[in-house]
């Protein structure tokens, strides 16, 4: 074939092999689409095996790019491997009318840990001072981005809409239980989301949807090498009981004992748990851009998330005709 030893796949493009369908990753224009041909040979991209119709497509897109055979080596594939230099990178924490534990005290040790990312989760009513307290405490931390989850109530609409632009580290605030659903971005770059749904605990977490699908270039990566819910995380539950995810039973121990963590203690088998060792996840096109969850799961650590509506075998979401559950198969195994 004339094209042969002249063609190959741009280097911000990425094919993720699924067991019907695969999807194509474009890291650069930021999207992603179902691709239905026959492109893998014994799990390897084979470009040799595509017909010239689809050869001219996929360079009319730019997803293929003819390059000169003695640049060839100039244009090397994606690198594949990741990892952050936090010790943790996230952290949920839970509050509700409940919860006495010091979030002072919290902040303070996430931030010797170099927290990037922090989401922060009222399911009851906090007072403004308690929310100006958090803001406070976090603008003068390591912390890159805060996402704040609030149930929704006018004085807040009117303190963030007077107060946000002093507190640039928030990217993020959702309020549940509103009148209405609405997504829009405030002041630059802070996206606003109004839910009408009330998230009252932990529980409303793990939901698997293409709305939570994402295709970034961190986030594939971290699901190629890690768990991307698990992985360098920690989850502070309305009780103050600091945990790997705040619906897990199990603590490494509390707020009020704090000193008594070991940063060793922190890790735990589910950060290595990838979607490629998940049942059904592991032949799914969607693995590396989907969510995880290992608290609700099918059957076992390695099964998928029960939240989880797609049937890879079949491409079907769940409420599509024909669709059933999916078997677990070992094509991969
Ligand atoms: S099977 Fe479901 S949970 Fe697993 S990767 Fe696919 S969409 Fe995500």
């Amino acid at each position: 074939m004339k094209y042969k030893n002249t063609i190959q796949l741009a280097s911000n493009c990425f094919f993720i092999k699924g067991f019907k369908k695969h999807l194509l990753i474009d890291f650069q224009r930021e999207e992603w689409f179902h691709v239905d041909f026959n492109l893998f040979k014994n799990g390897s991209l084979d470009l040799a095996a595509l017909e010239k119709e689809e050869i001219d497509y996929l360079i009319e897109n730019q997803i293929l790019i003819t390059v000169p055979t003695k640049l060839k080596k100039k244009f090397s594939p994606i690198l594949t491997n990741f990892d952050v230099p936090s010790i943790i990178e996230f952290a949920i924490i839970d509050r509700n009318s409940e919860s006495h534990y010091p979030i002072e005290k919290t902040l303070i040790w996430l931030d010797q840990l170099l927290l990037k990312f922090c989401q922060i989760r009222y399911f009851s009513m906090p007072s403004i001072g308690d929310i100006q307290h958090v803001l406070n405490l976090t603008s003068s931390s390591n912390l890159e981005s805060l996402e704040l989850l609030l149930p929704y109530h006018e004085q807040f609409i009117v303190f963030f809409d007077e107060n946000l632009r002093l507190f640039p580290k928030i990217n993020y605030l959702v309020f549940h239980s509103a009148p209405y659903d609405k997504n829009e971005i405030a002041n630059g770059d802070t996206r606003r989301l109004f839910v009408r749904e009330s998230i009252l605990s932990s529980n409303n977490c793990g939901i698997v949807h293409p709305t939570y699908f994402s295709h970034t270039r961190k986030h594939v990566l971290k699901n190629m090498n890690f768990n991307s819910c698990l992985y360098k995380k920690l989850g502070i539950d309305i009780n103050g009981k600091i945990k790997n995810c705040p619906s897990m039973e199990f603590a490494f121990g509390s707020v009020d004992d704090i000193e008594s963590i070991k940063i060793t203690d922190l890790e735990t088998e589910f950060w290595y748990i990838k979607k490629d060792d998940i049942h059904v996840c592991r032949d799914c096109e969607f693995r590396y851009i989907c969510t995880d969850c290992r608290v609700r799961v099918v059957d076992g650590i390695k099964s998928r998330p029960s939240t989880c509506l797609y049937n890879p075998y079949t491409n079907k979401w769940k409420g599509d005709k024909d669709y059933n559950e999916p078997e677990i198969f070992t094509t991969r195994a």
